[in-house]
């Protein structure tokens, strides 16, 4: 039973990797930047009201985020775990997580710093404005996304690091390699993930 998250600037890999580890310990990847989409996409009430924070590079308010985490981790697939990408972004996140899982009993077992320098993060992202044509990869907005992860994320690692949560791996190199980077931070602290 895992309950980790990633947690890492923008294009560090998380979402890669997110989808690898979840298969490899068998309990859902939740990627509240991919709920978004999915919900901007369908142009779902959520999703008119996320996109205009996204498309400007801006965290979505705490309400509207919390809410949507709350209630998919309420859903029964997991139960046994869950890996969290993209969430927590905020204090404010951090505290309503806190109070989900320790209304169940739970609590995280680590959380996965992925870092990666700023010159590759607007290379690589400016890469996936091409490939994947997201509205939110352009520079101007992935340099805003960069000080707004500095500013209201960053200073979540000294919190997850005081309680001794956090694993460091270089997000740089093969997607492979750097998955095999994290399975073995993680077995180093007693936490078995199995790769296929
Ligand atoms: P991501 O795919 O994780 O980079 O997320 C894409 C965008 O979705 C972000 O730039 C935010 O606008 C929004 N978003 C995703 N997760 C969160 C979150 N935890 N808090 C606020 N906004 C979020």
């Amino acid at each position: 039973m895992t309950r980790l998250l990633l947690i890492g600037p923008p294009g560090a890999g998380k979402g890669t990797q997110a989808v690898r580890l979840s298969e490899a310990c068998g309990v859902p990847a939740i990627s509240t930047g991919d709920i978004f989409r999915a919900n901007v996409a369908e142009e779902t009430e959520l999703g008119l009201k996320a996109k205009e924070f996204m498309d400007a590079g801006k965290y979505v308010p705490d309400s509207l985020t919390n809410d949507l985490v709350r209630s998919r981790l309420h859903e029964a697939d997991v139960a046994g775990g869950f890996l969290l990408d993209g969430y927590p972004r905020t204090t404010a996140q951090v505290d309503e997580l806190d109070d989900i899982l320790a209304a169940g009993g739970h609590s995280l077992d680590v959380v996965v710093l992925l870092v990666a320098d700023s010159d590759e993060i607007v290379t690589r992202l400016s890469k996936r404005a091409l490939d994947q044509g997201r509205s939110d990869d352009t520079e101007e907005v992935i340099r805003h996304r960069l000080d707004v992860y500095e500013e209201q994320t960053a200073p979540l690692i000294d919190l997850y690091q005081s309680r001794d949560l956090v694993v460091t791996v270089d997000g740089l190199g093969s997607v492979d390699a750097v998955t095999t980077r994290i399975t073995d931070a993680l077995l180093e602290r007693g936490i078995v993930l199995t790769l296929n």
